[in-house]
């Protein structure tokens, strides 16, 4: 049985209902349970818990460093195409985007990899839009290939994909796949979701036991927060994580906490969570899965991202672009416009020729970042709250 059945057997309807309306005793209660069930979440996650951040925080913060020390991961999202054949509403990269787009070589992303690995990074994530012809399944163990030989950690968030197209990128070298489903409400699902493939949305959800199959030893998932209830998605996307930990128990599961972001498209979040309920979110999460890396990216703001790191995130991503290119100006001399899917090369007023590949236009971002320090700003600010940056996530050694 797959998630697909347990998610539509899920009271989802009752546990957020039952979050909404928690009285303080029910809070109380969850909060001395020595292991939490997802009626313990909903709990902590209601409006009523809310007044109870404190003791929560402090109790998330002694979870978190008994399981993890007092470490922060590193990681950077290396996008390698912003080409994209699905019309998702809130994605710059959507299909029907008027925006400068490009596909790296593998040389490019090899460039790109270089920088970051120069910079310190150790573990990236390679992002890619859903298009078949511009990000095939060969291109993407090309490019695994190629930067597996300089970084021992690489994830990819990418279109889903049967486990068979999955193995060959794993035998490439890449161990880690991120898959975010967006949204577990399936009306918003619909409505988001015009056109391309992603409009189905089992065959989302059931991505990382395909990955898993595959040999993936890194899962990562999470909704994006600003198109369903906020509450819908985080008990979905936690009955989600602890049926992965119970089928799929060999890998190391994370679970990313995205609000969206602005982009091309302004598109206008449906939903709101604010700082204060994002910060419950993670400490929720943390004592409901004391052993889950929690995700957190440049899409917060520094002071936000400061906040939380003492609260229960493990890994956060820095000094990010969200444009293919964005980190050497790779690709840049070869950028074009899609609109509805045709390419349409740059006229001469749009194109700015320059010696120097970091001038001149580059491609469209995903989204705007809301953190722009630098990775080395970052890890120094880990240090100066009394934690260690580390820049190496994992180690195929480590399973060996
Ligand atoms: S969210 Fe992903 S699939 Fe949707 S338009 Fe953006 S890149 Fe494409």
């Amino acid at each position: 049985m797959s998630f697909v059945s347990e998610f539509n057997a899920l009271p989802l309807e009752a546990l957020v209902e039952r979050s909404t309306r928690a009285p303080l005793a029910a809070v109380r209660e969850s909060l001395d349970q020595p292991r939490l069930s997802l009626t313990d979440f909903a709990h902590l996650i209601s409006p009523a818990a809310g007044g109870m951040l404190e003791a929560m925080g402090r109790r998330s913060q002694v979870v978190t460093q008994q399981r993890f020390g007092k470490v922060i991961r590193l990681f950077a999202p290396l996008y390698l195409s912003n080409e994209c054949i699905n019309n998702c509403r809130y994605c710059g990269f959507s299909r029907d985007n008027a925006i400068l787009r490009v596909t790296l070589s593998v040389e490019e992303v090899l460039r790109e990899a270089l920088e970051l690995k120069a910079q310190g990074f150790r573990n990236l994530l390679l992002v890619a839009g859903e298009h078949p012809k511009f990000i095939s399944n060969s291109y993407l163990v090309e490019c695994v290939r190629a930067l597996h030989l300089e970084v021992p950690g690489i994830s990819l968030e990418v279109g889903p994909m049967e486990a068979d197209e999955y193995r060959p990128i794993v035998q490439a070298g890449a161990d880690g796949l991120v898959v975010y489903q967006e949204t577990y409400d399936r009306a918003v699902y619909a409505g988001m979701h015009t056109s391309g493939p992603k409009r189905n949305f089992d065959w989302r959800l059931e991505t990382p036991e395909r990955a898993y199959a595959a040999g993936f030893r890194r899962l990562g998932i999470g909704p994006l927060y600003g198109l369903g209830d906020w509450r819908l998605e985080a008990i979905s996307v936690a009955a989600h994580a602890a049926y992965l930990l119970r089928h799929c128990w060999k890998a190391y599961l994370t679970i990313s906490i995205p609000r969206l972001r602005p982009c091309a498209g302004e598109f206008q979040p449906l939903t709101h969570m604010t700082d204060r309920e994002m910060v419950q979110l993670v400490c929720a999460f943390r004592l409901l899965f004391p052993e889950v890396g929690l995700v957190l990216s440049t899409r917060e703001s520094p002071r936000l991202r400061d906040g939380l790191i003492p609260l229960g995130i493990t890994l956060i991503s820095a000094g990010s672009h969200t444009e293919p290119g964005g980190y050497t100006g790779a690709g840049r001399d070869k950028l074009h416009r899609t609109e509805r899917g045709r390419i349409i090369e740059l006229g001469a007023s749009e194109w700015a020729p320059s010696d120097d590949p970091r001038h001149g236009p580059s491609a469209t971002g995903q989204f705007n970042i809301a953190d722009e320090r630098s990775a080395r700003e970052v890890a120094d600010l880990i240090r100066r709250l009394g934690y260690e940056p580390v820049w190496k996530d994992w180690d195929a050694a480590l399973t060996a």
